[in-house]
């Protein structure tokens, strides 16, 4: 019986260590299998793999980067016969008909002719394309961003690189390459960030503006989706040529369109629409105006102060004039926790989160830091409030849409590697009334006075759709003032709001409001 057991246990052993073996097997060949061939090709592989790093593309699907192919050689003497060695040494590809080494050359103008009449001759010399990432024609530079670095490029990083390897050559283990091997060259195709951006607005808006402006930003939503159709920043700069632009004076680098300034007369949209809602006010409530404003120590003056000052006029033409002694006025009836409540309200003071690590929050001052006097300022946009130009489009947007606010959205989707495509959200902020419908529809009334007959006349394109909108001109100390325009096209039935800020551009009227008008343009012979 024992010496049985012990056969017994033995033969279960035996049984049991087999069993384990052919799973094994099993396992490395049908499971691993794929990935270890894999894995024994890229190690005799010769060095000129590259990484596939993932695309940025624009909401119809085409790269934004500028991406294009330019074709390099891999020339392997020792395949070579004395003649083409003779051939490459008078080409000067060569030194010497002795040089023995591989090289891996760009194609040139000058060398392509001789390289592509013996590629198909001689196994020594395989030509192949790569991948050339930061071209001159790439757009929305400063949305992009640089590789790691800034922008989606940044915020997307991780996803973006990947452990994917193009190779092209096959070692044949005598240090010499074989050509005509390559891997998964087709997925750099396919993968990457999609932007909400609208590639062909993309380049009316950068060309309006390099026409017109050295400095600021333009911002294009459309409003039913909150999508983001165009967002661009100027003074440019060429992502392949980043270090020349490092150190220069006016910061190209930097995405005006998320950085914060003083909204100056933008900001009455903000006064008006919380006057109108808290039912302090009327469109056609007459106010006057004697061309200046006295808040405790302080004098504001209106931009009519020369001519003696706007006298009697409606809330409505008090906006359409942009006349700073009404909304003084009515800033103080509001009250300073009023006001600060509504900017809050219109998402001033915190970032929009659509996806940019550089996106500032702009400045709301806190309630213990507005006093009595500072109240003049805060009614009319100047002192310490800071809004970025994306903020600014959101506060049109809102009025747009019925008072109802949406944050704008960059991200349109992600495509990861296998071609799927995981839900992604940076914000999970749910769209919120914030005005009635009936608030929003007299706001737009007077922005459409604005640009009928006020300081945004120079905004209407020459196409007879109307507009909606409202100028700014931000005054800084000692310097010539900000110029904004933010406003919506066409005003009937809205497909776009924007926002245009020229850093020290002067006056809004006379700067901003008219690259509206073109870019509104330009963008309606195309849609
Ligand atoms: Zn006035």
């Amino acid at each position: 019986m024992k010496k049985n057991n012990r056969i017994l246990i033995l033969f279960f052993s035996v049984a049991v260590i087999c069993m384990m073996l052919i799973f094994r097997l099993f396992y490395i060949q049908l499971v691993r299998g794929p990935f270890l061939t894999h894995e024994s090709f890229l190690q005799k592989t010769s060095g000129v793999g590259e990484k596939v790093r993932g695309q940025i593309f624009d909401r119809n699907g085409k790269p934004l980067t500028g991406t294009y192919s330019s074709s390099y050689a891999i020339i392997s003497p020792n395949w070579l016969t004395l003649s083409e060695k003779q051939l490459l040494v008078k080409e000067n590809i060569l030194n010497s008909i002795d040089d023995d080494d591989a090289k891996n050359i760009s194609v040139t103008h000058e060398n392509q002719e001789v390289l592509y009449n013996l590629k198909d001759k001689t196994p020594g010399i395989f030509i192949y394309n790569k991948n050339i990432r930061y071209g001159p024609t790439a757009l929305a530079t400063h949305v992009v961003g640089f590789e790691g670095e800034t922008g989606i490029e940044k915020t997307f990083d991780s996803f973006l690189s990947s452990n994917i390897e193009s190779r092209y050559v096959y070692n044949d283990g005598l240090g010499q390459p074989i050509a005509g091997l390559a891997l998964n060259e087709q997925v750099a195709k396919t993968w990457g960030v999609k932007l909400t951006i609208d590639k062909d607005l993309q380049k009316i808006v950068e060309d309006v503006m390099d026409k017109s402006i050295e400095s600021g930003a333009v911002v294009v939503i459309e409003p039913k989706s909150g999508e983001i159709l165009a967002m661009a920043s100027r003074p440019n700069y060429k992502q392949f040529q980043l270090e020349q632009y490092l150190n220069q004076e006016n910061a190209p680098l930097i995405n005006r369109a998320v950085e914060s300034y003083a909204p100056g007369s933008i900001f009455k949209i903000v006064i008006l629409s919380a006057a109108l809602e808290e039912k302090l006010t009327q469109l056609n409530e007459v106010f006057y105006c004697s061309g200046f404003e006295k808040v405790g120590d302080n004098i504001f003056k209106c931009s009519s102060y020369e001519r003696g000052g706007h006298g009697e006029l409606t809330l409505k033409d008090a906006l359409a004039f942009s006349c700073n002694s009404v909304f003084i006025q009515l800033g103080i009836r509001l009250g300073k926790d009023k006001i600060l409540e509504y900017a809050s309200l219109f998402g001033l003071g915190e970032k929009t989160l659509i996806g940019l690590p550089e996106e500032k929050e702009g400045n709301l001052p806190s309630k213990d830091e507005v006093f009595c006097q500072d109240l003049g300022n805060l009614s009319i946009g100047q002192g310490a409030i800071g809004i970025t130009p994306i903020q600014a489009a959101q506060i049109i947007l809102t009025i747009v849409n019925d008072g109802v606010t949406k944050k704008p959205i960059l991200i349109k989707e992600v495509i990861d590697q296998d071609g799927n495509t995981p839900v992604f959200k940076l914000s999970d902020e749910k769209p919120e009334r914030i005005l009635s419908a009936e608030t929003a529809k007299k706001v737009r009334e007077s922005l459409e006075a604005a640009t009928e007959y006020g300081t945004g006349e120079s905004a209407n394109p020459q196409n007879n759709r109307r507009v909606g909108g409202k100028t700014g001109t931000a005054e800084i100390e000692n310097q010539i003032s900000h110029a904004w325009f933010v406003g919506y096209y066409p005003a009937d039935a809205p497909e776009l709001v924007m926002s245009v800020f020229v850093e020290h551009g002067g006056s809004g009227s006379a700067t901003a409001a008219p690259i509206f008008k073109e870019i509104i343009e330009r963008i309606s012979v195309i849609r």
